[in-house]
C-alpha cells in the first residue's frame, strides 16, 4: 500500500458575524468530494490521498456556525472530514494552490441558508435600529402604470416618502429610499440604464445602507379596468437561495413554518444583541407580508393577498423584501382612492403596522 501523499496539517476557523470560514492547511494540493446530510447537520469532506498530522485532534469543538470538527481516516485512500453545522447552511468550497509564502489550503466558507430571514430576525429583537429600504417604483424615464390622473411613479413616490418618515418616528427603526425624486435609480450614478440593472441597483443601495428589510411600493395596472384592489408580493427562502449560484445549499427537509429559534442564547441578556448566524428562520418575508397585509386590509381593498412571483428585488437572499401593489390605477375608484392624500398616509401607516406587529410578534416568540 502506497502511504497517504498530502498531509493535513492544520485547521483554522474564523467566525465572522454572518459567516464562518474553515481553512484546511493541506502540504499539496488534493482530490476532494463534498456531501451533506442532516440529524445531525454535516458536511463531509473526503480528501483522497491524504493523512492528518498529529496536530490535528480527532475530534475539535467549533466556532460560529460549527459545532464540532471530526478528522478519521475513512478508508486508506482517504481522510474524512466531517463538520457539523448548528443548522441548514450554504456553503461554498475552493481549493488554494500553495503560494512561496503559504501551504495549499481548502477554504470552505458557511453562510446561513435564510440569510434574509436570520438577519431581520436579528435585527427585530435586538436593540439597535432595524433599517428598513423604501423602495418607490419605476421613476424617471419609466413612469410606470398611468391612470387617468397620476402616473405610478409619482404616486408611490408620495407613499414611500410618507412611509420612510413613518418609520424614522419610530425609535428603534430608519428608514432610506431607493429614490427620493423623480429618478431612475442606475448604477455607478450613470443617467440611465436597463430594467434589470437598475432593480439590481436598488437592492444594492439598500445592502449598502444596512437593510434588512425591503419594501417595494407599486401600483397595479391591467386592461380590464374593472380590477381592482391592493395585492402583496413576497417568496419563501428556498425560492431565494437559488439564485446565488456560488453557494449551495446543504441537504434540508422541506421545512414547514416554525417558531423562531435562537442557538447559544439562554439569557434575556443576551437576547438583545445576537448575531443572525445565531437565528433560526425561515420564510420572513411570507411572515411580514401577512402581517401587512393583515393591516392593509382594515384601510383599502384587498384583491389577493401574499402572492409569489419571481420579481427580482424579492429575490435577495440578504435581507426580507416585499412588494406591494397599493391597487389599480386603470380602476376609476382605485385611482381616486390612491390620488386622495388621506389614503395615501394611511396605506402608509398601515404597512409600518404590519412591519411593528411582525417586529413585537418575533421579540415575544424570542423571550417567551
Ligand atoms: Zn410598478
Amino acid at each position: 500500500m502506497v502511504a497517504a501523499q498530502t498531509a493535513l496539517k492544520d485547521m483554522r476557523i474564523n467566525a465572522e458575524k454572518d459567516k464562518t470560514r474553515l481553512v484546511l492547511d493541506l502540504s499539496n494540493e488534493v482530490r476532494y468530494k463534498i456531501l451533506t446530510l442532516n440529524n445531525p447537520n454535516r458536511l463531509v469532506v473526503d480528501l483522497y490521498g491524504a493523512r492528518k498530522t498529529n496536530k490535528i485532534k480527532s475530534s475539535t469543538k467549533g466556532n460560529g456556525l460549527i459545532d464540532t470538527i471530526r478528522v478519521a481516516k475513512n478508508t486508506p485512500a482517504k481522510l474524512r472530514v466531517v463538520i457539523e453545522t448548528k443548522q441548514v447552511v450554504l456553503y461554498k468550497v475552493n481549493m488554494l494552490k500553495a503560494s512561496q509564502k503559504r501551504d495549499s489550503r481548502l477554504v470552505i466558507d458557511l453562510k446561513g441558508m435564510y440569510e434574509g430571514s436570520q438577519k431581520v430576525v436579528a435585527s427585530a429583537i435586538n436593540n439597535s435600529k432595524m433599517i428598513i429600504a423604501v423602495d418607490p417604483g419605476h421613476g424617471g424615464k419609466d413612469p410606470g402604470a398611468t391612470g387617468k390622473k397620476i402616473k405610478e411613479k409619482d404616486l408611490v413616490l408620495k407613499i414611500s416618502k410618507r412611509l420612510a418618515n413613518l418609520i424614522n418616528t419610530e425609535p428603534d427603526m430608519t428608514a432610506i429610499l431607493t429614490r427620493n425624486d423623480d429618478s431612475f435609480p442606475c448604477p455607478n450614478n450613470n443617467r440611465s440604464c436597463g430594467q434589470k440593472s437598475s432593480l439590481n441597483e436598488r437592492l444594492e443601495i439598500a445592502k449598502r445602507a444596512g437593510a434588512v428589510l425591503f419594501i417595494s411600493i407599486h401600483a397595479n395596472s391591467f386592461r380590464d379596468q374593472r380590477i381592482r384592489g391592493a395585492e402583496i408580493y413576497a417568496l419563501p427562502d428556498s425560492a431565494k437561495f437559488k439564485k446565488d449560484e456560488h453557494w449551495k445549499a446543504m441537504y434540508h427537509n422541506k421545512q414547514s413554518k416554525s417558531r423562531i429559534k435562537l442557538i447559544n442564547v439562554t439569557s434575556g441578556k443576551q437576547i438583545k444583541n445576537v448575531t443572525a448566524s445565531e437565528v433560526i428562520a425561515f420564510d420572513q418575508s411570507l411572515q411580514i407580508s401577512d402581517k401587512i397585509i393583515q393591516e392593509l386590509r382594515k384601510v383599502i381593498r384587498v384583491r389577493k393577498s401574499s402572492r409569489q412571483a419571481a420579481f427580482i428585488v424579492l429575490g435577495s437572499n440578504d435581507m426580507a423584501s416585499v412588494l406591494i401593489e397599493t391597487s389599480y390605477l386603470t380602476n376609476p375608484e382605485d385611482e381616486k382612492i390612491l390620488i386622495n392624500p388621506i389614503n395615501q398616509q394611511k396605506i402608509a401607516e398601515a404597512i409600518l403596522k404590519g412591519v411593528k406587529k411582525y417586529t413585537r410578534e418575533s421579540r415575544q416568540q424570542v423571550t417567551k
